[in-house]
């Protein structure tokens, strides 16, 4: 690694770094909260369900008194439910064991539930100004091409050797700016696919990668292994009042959320209309609606859905299905963007 980064970098983070919701505030909740949120989603994508969460639950002890399914409600859309549910039993554990108080020490926060090295790391420096490394996806990227490292970045050595000569790097009186510039540096300047703007880079004149016409070469990654495909039917079921929803179980994909009954494999409309009969409803009509995709880490679902009309949903045999308009459902029952396409189909207004 080269040496006196941190001079360059905070330059031109103080004088580039984008104004977020987040940022600037020391609150180590708030930290929290983004850094969770930011896991898998952008930027952008994220500062209207913060703002949401925070005005909601402002602080550890209003996330670890809320209700479990309005929490979910709340991160409805951003997916990856667990990363919630763990926030709510990490809150609760700040509050029994911290008096409420987000620790401090990065090892003390690492034990907390869904929180890693690097949201321990993020959590440490940025809200308590600890000096401890918090690495990204951004940030191995940028280091990866600052230093020309061909380790596979999805290795824990890799990263773990990347914190270590971070450490030595950061600077001691801002350590939490410098986490946010690195991370800043590789979302903004050093971005993938070509696109790398080494004119504007405060450590162009330090980067082995650049020099060397390496860019696009770095960083070196494992390819991952590819996705199972799943071939799903989603059935929009409704009466004149309402849409059959149901709870999905409390383990798995998208374990406890709310779903458009759905089956596997692709039916004919033949083939659904028995499978509404055989849940002892009466069909009258069937319209198929256009097909649709969702990918998830390691499935990608591939949807065909019809819409059925039944005489009255209260045949359906007791518990299993909920009824209930679009309004309803916005307002209490997360249903997950999977089913996004087909949402817009759910009755407007049970009246
Ligand atoms: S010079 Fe280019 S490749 Fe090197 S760190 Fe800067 S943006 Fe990334």
């Amino acid at each position: 690694m080269p040496e006196n980064i941190a001079e360059p970098l905070l330059k031109w983070y103080d004088k580039n770094k984008r104004i977020l919701p987040w940022r600037d505030k020391d609150n180590a909740y708030y930290t929290w909260v983004s850094e969770i949120m930011l896991q898998q989603t952008r930027v952008e994508a994220v500062k209207p369900y913060f703002q949401r969460f925070i005005q909601e639950l402002p602080d550890v002890a209003a996330l670890a008194a809320a209700p479990e399914e309005r929490i979910i409600k709340l991160w409805e859309g951003l997916g990856y439910y667990s990363r919630v549910r763990n926030m709510q039993k990490a809150a609760v554990q700040v509050m029994e064991e911290y008096g409420g108080r987000m620790p401090e020490d990065f090892e003390t926060l690492l034990s907390l539930k869904g929180i890693g090295r690097y949201t321990a790391g993020a959590i440490a420096s940025i809200a308590y100004g600890k000096k401890v490394p918090a690495v990204d996806g951004n940030v191995l990227r940028v280091y990866a091409r600052l230093t020309e490292n061909r380790g596979d970045i999805m290795k824990q050595s890799v990263r773990k050797s990347v914190e270590n000569d971070l450490t030595g790097q950061m600077s001691e009186d801002r350590p939490g700016d410098f986490n946010q510039a690195m991370m800043e540096l590789g979302a903004v300047v050093c971005v993938p696919n070509g696109a790398a703007k080494c004119e504007e880079c405060p450590l162009g004149h330090f980067c082995l990668a650049r020099k060397h016409g390496t860019v696009e070469e770095l960083p070196v990654k494992a390819p991952k292994k590819a996705r199972t495909i799943e071939q799903r039917t989603v059935l929009v079921i409704q009466d004149g009042v309402g849409t059959a929803i149901r709870k999905r179980p409390d383990t798995g994909l998208l374990a406890g959320l709310y779903e458009l009954p759905n089956v596997e494999g692709h039916l004919t409309e033949k083939a659904a209309l028995a499978r509404v009969k055989a849940m002892g409803l009466e069909p009258l009509r069937i319209e198929a609606l256009p097909d649709a995709k969702h990918i998830f880490s390691h499935i990608e679902w591939r949807m065909c859905a019809y819409r059925i009309a039944v005489s009255s949903l209260e045949e359906a045999p007791q518990g299993e299905f909920l009824f209930v308009d679009k309004r309803e459902s916005d307002k209490k029952y997360a249903i997950p963007s999977a089913f996004r396409t087909y949402t817009r189909y759910m009755k407007e207004e049970n009246s």
